[in-house]
């Protein structure tokens, strides 16, 4: 069927799981090789006062984070006045991105660009149109990452021959799983992109996920990712290695290297394979 990458997301990683069990070995090896031991992770910002956001980067700089993505995307001086908040506290080891989540015009963008000149970024998705963020490109002088525009092999192609940016967001179940994201990921490494390896959302079995695609991306070429599982509530496997100093690890075991809690799933909608009826 054509694209509903949602739902083809977790049967190509339950697919790979297998793959990795019955190789004997962990898929950030069977990914291309674990290069280092973690991944940075990042922790978002959201848009509120400028107080208000200035005491939750406090918090996450103080839980061990130095990544922040400050969200941006409304009255391009009260971002720029949020954004210089931040900054204020943040030290020189700590990376900020700002997101709008492509919530500019190209017009919004570049005052915002201008009111914050000398604050050292990453721009991040600024508006929802492809065109408007050429327009935003030429005039950056910040590093600039896509992430709502890369969602498919195509689109990563037209970044890449745009020269669209310097960076792109690989969000999974916008590529229908691993194997597609994988393909995505050398395509972006080997074009000189910078690579961010998520997903929409999720708990332990895609945070498994990222970590294995994550640490099989080379250091250089790769930023950052996110723990989905620490924002839940609900735990969907086990196994899978605790945060430290706000950075990820691989499981070391076969496959993804969790064990599914079945119990959190439910009663399945249909079963394949032996036993099936
Ligand atoms: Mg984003």
């Amino acid at each position: 069927m054509f694209g509903q990458m949602d739902a083809k997301t977790p049967i190509d990683i339950a697919l790979w799981d297998l793959f990795g069990q019955a190789c004997g070995l962990p898929l950030a090896e069977c990914l291309g090789g674990r290069d280092g031991d973690d991944v940075a992770l990042y922790r978002s910002v959201s848009q509120d006062t400028p107080d208000v956001m200035l005491a939750t980067a406090k918090r996450h700089l103080d839980a061990g984070y130095r990544r922040l993505q400050v969200k941006v995307g409304e009255d391009p001086l009260l971002d720029a006045e949020r954004l210089e908040r931040v900054a204020s506290l943040a030290g020189p080891d700590v990376v900020l991105y700002c997101d709008a989540n492509g919530a500019w015009s190209s017009h919004d963008a570049l005052r915002f660009l201008d009111a914050t000149r000398s604050i050292d970024y990453v721009l991040e998705q600024p508006c929802a149109r492809y065109q408007e963020n050429l327009i935003v490109r030429r005039a950056c002088s910040k590093p600039m990452v896509l992430d709502e525009s890369c969602d498919s092999l195509d689109a990563l192609i037209r970044i890449r021959n745009d020269g669209a940016a310097d960076g792109v967001t690989i969000k999974m179940s916008r590529f229908g799983g691993i194997t597609r994201s994988r393909l995505a990921r050398d395509l972006a490494v080997d074009a000189g992109l910078k690579v961010t390896v998520e997903c929409i959302g999720g708990a332990q079995i895609i945070s498994a996920a990222i970590a294995h695609m994550c640490l099989s991306t080379p250091q250089v070429m790769r930023t950052h990712t996110v723990d989905f599982h620490n924002w839940m509530s609900v735990a969907n496997a086990e196994g899978f290695p605790e945060v430290v100093d706000g950075r990820m690890a691989a499981p070391r075991t076969p496959g993804l290297g969790v064990r599914a809690l079945q119990e959190t799933f439910g009663e399945p909608l249909f079963v394949i394979g032996e036993g099936a009826s």
